[in-house]
């Protein structure tokens, strides 16, 4: 089973969630921290980090000799990844690839008509395995300047094992990133706090989970904070409700350190383990 728990903004307690859920469950877990950009669930896991593989894209190299500036590569590139200016005068056109907003989807050596073009490896980041007991441990972590994760997520997506119980921490928000961490989960945890900022971003994950179908369900973190609106909308919306962590400075202080939720407090285990038992309800419906 893989579930991943998402959120749409930064801050609600989605690793709170991911890393405690992986320290509950029974049987073989592997987490998947796909958040990129900026990857924390290691500090509540301490893994002992086994290996490290370097994450590559493709990027386009032109063979000035051979382009003729005919265009076609830059009308192709959906990223505006390549700009061809003509020649004017004594100046000499040019074909310029910037490097930094390419995707590596290769459309335009597959259009350029003369062959000019050839792909060369560009590092963009890292993976890193390792284990902590039983539980597997995978993130990636972009290089610094880096614009794009997907690259690295997909990196680290590729280590999904299927033998275990696959919790994937997804990047905050609802652009292309998170799409390329949940793509393909059984079920989805949307991590929330009960404010007006954390139930407008709820609402537009949900959007967004909805689009996808994947069965899901809410956590309500710092429950006791704010207002009541958040489970009024989940009511109507015949969202479930999965679990409420209350608002709690001991909590806080424990995450703070980088003491998983279920370490401080062992009597949230069941609670957490019991959250997937509601999942799996929710995806025989
Ligand atoms: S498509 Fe090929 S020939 Fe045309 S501008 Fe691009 S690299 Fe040059
Ligand atoms: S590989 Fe794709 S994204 Fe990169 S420059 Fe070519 S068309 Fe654009």
């Amino acid at each position: 089973m893989i579930i991943s728990v998402a959120s749409g903004k930064g801050g609600t307690g989605k690793t709170t969630v991911s890393t405690a859920l992986a320290l509950s469950l029974p049987g073989p877990v592997q987490l998947l921290d796909c958040d990129a950009e900026e990857p924390n669930a290691h500090i509540f896991i301490k893994p002992d980090i086994k290996r490290t593989e370097d994450v590559f894209i493709y990027v386009p190299r032109i063979d000035e000799d051979i382009c003729t500036l005919c265009g076609r590569c830059a009308e192709v590139c959906a990223y505006n990844a390549i700009a061809v200016l003509p020649g004017s005068g004594r100046t000499a056109g040019r074909a310029l690839v910037f490097r930094e907003l390419c995707h590596g989807c290769g459309s335009c050596r597959y259009f350029c008509p003369e062959n000019a073009i050839k792909e060369e490896k560009r590092k963009v980041g890292v993976v890193e395995v390792g284990y902590r007991g039983e539980l597997e441990f995978v993130h990636g972590r972009m290089n610094i300047g880096e614009a794009m994760s997907p690259p690295v997520i997909r990196a680290v997506k590729h280590k999904l094992n299927k033998g275990r119980t696959v919790i994937v921490d997804a990047p905050p928000g609802t652009t292309c990133p998170v799409i390329t961490a949940i793509h393909g989960s059984d079920a989805c945890v949307l991590v929330t706090e009960p404010t007006p900022f954390g139930l407008h971003d709820l609402r537009l994950t949900v959007e967004v989970i909805k689009k996808m179908d994947i069965p899901f369900g809410v956590v309500i973190n710092r429950h006791g904070l704010g207002d009541e609106r958040t489970e009024e909308y989940c009511a109507q919306e015949g969202i479930p409700v999965l679990m409420k962590i209350p608002f709690s400075k001991e909590i806080a202080a424990e995450y703070s350190r980088g003491i998983s939720i279920v370490e401080a407090f062992p009597e949230y285990r069941d609670e957490f383990a019991g959250l997937v038992k509601k999942l799996e309800e929710e995806m025989s419906r």
